[in-house]
């Protein structure tokens, strides 16, 4: 596996890639690898000729700085990881690397509207502007044939959907199904900062969520995510939100709908936000 943390060697390497007609695979992470990233690694493998990961703990999309300072960084063992998977290369630049403006420097702002401002847009101020600010500068750099992303964020999906139709760039988005637990916790990096007693806990978010999935048809949503609320209080959880939404615009419902629909958690066990989601 090749390693580059500059954006003009990594750009000389897939420039000869694509010249030889090969298509080019890109999953973008923060690192502290698990196995939910090692499935789009393998998915990007199984579609692409050459599979490009990134890791870099982007400044921009943390509303909350000791969130930042916090994250795990666990390189070492994410460079054996991505090489067991078959990685052809690796991404890693700095903070001046990637913002030569500098991380408090002038932005794109994007426009993404409605999804901007609901459950992940409102509770995390800005999160999908810096979402939006490095996802767009890694694809301008890596210029991809497929961007692998992962449902566990689903949201997040939804406004990288987004930005490509504002940017129309031509990348195929590819969405992977969300990688569990053997108790159905959904796979996090952010799980590493779980205690022993918090890691037990933790699956309640998953089995709320597939309570809300076993009843939508036969109690009102309302009472529905009130008692999910409860259930995750009752843990000790402190709840940003449980909604159902329309799978295909994130519009919150308060009635089941025929189109598709998704329940969506945020909740915090001390200090450690998760965030999960099942399509009903
Ligand atoms: P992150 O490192 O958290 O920014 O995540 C990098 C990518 O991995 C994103 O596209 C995530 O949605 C995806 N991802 C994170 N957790 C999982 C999971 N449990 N299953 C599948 N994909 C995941």
């Amino acid at each position: 596996m090749y390693i580059f943390k500059e954006i003009h060697s990594l750009q000389l390497h897939l420039e000869a890639e694509k010249k030889a007609g090969r298509t080019v695979g890109f999953v973008p992470t923060m690192g502290a690898l698990h196995d939910g990233h090692i499935s789009l690694i393998t998915a990007a493998r199984e579609q692409s000729d050459v599979v490009v990961c990134s890791i870099f703990v982007n400044p921009t999309q943390f509303n909350d700085p000791k969130d930042y300072e916090k994250y795990p960084i666990t390189i070492n063992e994410d460079v054996s990881k991505l090489v067991a998977a078959g990685t052809d290369v690796l991404f890693l630049p700095t903070v001046a690397e990637m913002y030569p403006e500098g991380v408090h420097g002038e932005h794109r702002h994007y426009d993404f509207g409605y999804l901007e401002t609901v459950l992940e847009g409102a509770h995390r101020p800005n999160h999908f502007q810096g979402v939006g600010i490095i996802v767009h500068k890694l694809l301008e750099i890596v210029q991809p044939t497929g961007l692998f992303m992962g449902q566990k964020d689903f949201q997040q999906c939804m406004i990288v959907k987004k930005l490509l139709e504002i940017t129309q760039m031509p990348v195929n988005l590819v969405i992977c199904a969300t990688r569990r637990e053997t108790d159905g916790l959904a796979m996090s990096s952010r799980n590493m900062r779980l205690s022993a007693d918090e890691r037990k806990l933790a699956t309640a978010i998953y089995n709320v969520l597939v309570g809300l999935k076993q009843n939508i048809g036969s109690t009102p949503l309302p009472d529905l995510k009130q008692n999910a609320i409860l259930a995750l209080e009752k843990q000790g959880f402190l709840v940003d939100y449980i909604e159902v939404a329309d799978a295909n615009n994130l519009r919150v419902v308060s009635a089941p709908i025929p189109e598709g629909m998704v329940a969506l958690a945020a909740a915090k066990l001390n200090e450690v936000r998760l965030i999960d989601n099942m399509l009903l």
